[in-house]
């Protein structure tokens, strides 16, 4: 799981990251809005949190900007304000939750626990899978690339919908082969290379941009740069 503190005041980004890092989440600090708006769109992150007192742009814009970039990773703000007014306005930019400084780490854990679940879950329940131009639908079961129908097998459909559902994140040989083939390491991640190169010649061969990537060590990843 990886978060993003984007927060200007040192002593308390090292406090969230270090709490958080105990937890087994994975943290990168930005410590002014421009920086954090630029990390939150360039790399994948199962959160972000956001303080709203922040240098060159204030953590609501930086908030409203990402929604506007269509990033839905769930943000949660830190405000040292606590009016009324201010939370309204951070839930109106696109905010999914807020909590006042000073907090409980717990109270925090909590929170950030709660919305990377909550995400999750919204995620599994969605029927329609878009990345770029492609598109699947688990209930029809059928895949589009640019408007075209394209015909997979059972496994390839299930494969790529692992990869849609997790899009943006590296996923080992070992995931995909106990998620999709319910087998364990050794027993033959060839086939999932094999599958992985049937996949790429109907979803990517023809098409620009390539969806599927390989992560050299690490497995594959879905994303569109
Ligand atoms: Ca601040």
């Amino acid at each position: 799981m990886n978060i993003l503190i984007i927060e200007d005041e040192q002593k308390v980004a090292a406090f969230i990251k270090k709490g958080l890092e105990v937890n087994g989440y994975h943290i990168e600090v930005a410590y002014d809005g421009k920086i954090g708006l630029s990390m939150g769109k360039n790399y994948t992150y199962d959160l972000i949190i956001l303080d709203v007192n922040l240098p060159i742009i204030n953590g609501f814009d930086v908030c409203r900007q990402l929604r506007e970039s269509n990033i839905k990773t769930p943000v949660l703000m830190l405000t040292a304000l606590g009016t009324l007014t201010d939370k309204v306005l951070g839930f109106d930019i696109g905010a999914d939750d807020y909590l006042v400084k000073p907090f409980e780490f717990e109270e925090l854990t909590a929170r950030v626990k709660a919305l990377i679940k909550r995400a999750n879950a919204s995620l599994s329940m969605q029927t329609i899978l878009k990345v770029a131009d492609l598109e699947l639908n688990s209930d029809s079961k059928t895949v589009t690339r640019n408007g075209k129908e394209i015909e997979l097998t059972a496994k390839e459909f299930l494969l790529l919908e692992y990869l849609m559902r997790n899009q943006g994140k590296v996923l080992s040989r070992l995931d995909i082969a106990e998620k999709i083939w319910d087998i364990s390491f050794d027993t033959g991640t060839n086939v999932i290379d094999l599958y992985i190169f049937y996949l790429r010649k109907k979803i990517d061969k023809d098409f620009t941009p390539k969806l599927i990537h390989t992560q050299i060590g690490m497995g594959y990843i879905l994303k569109e740069k």
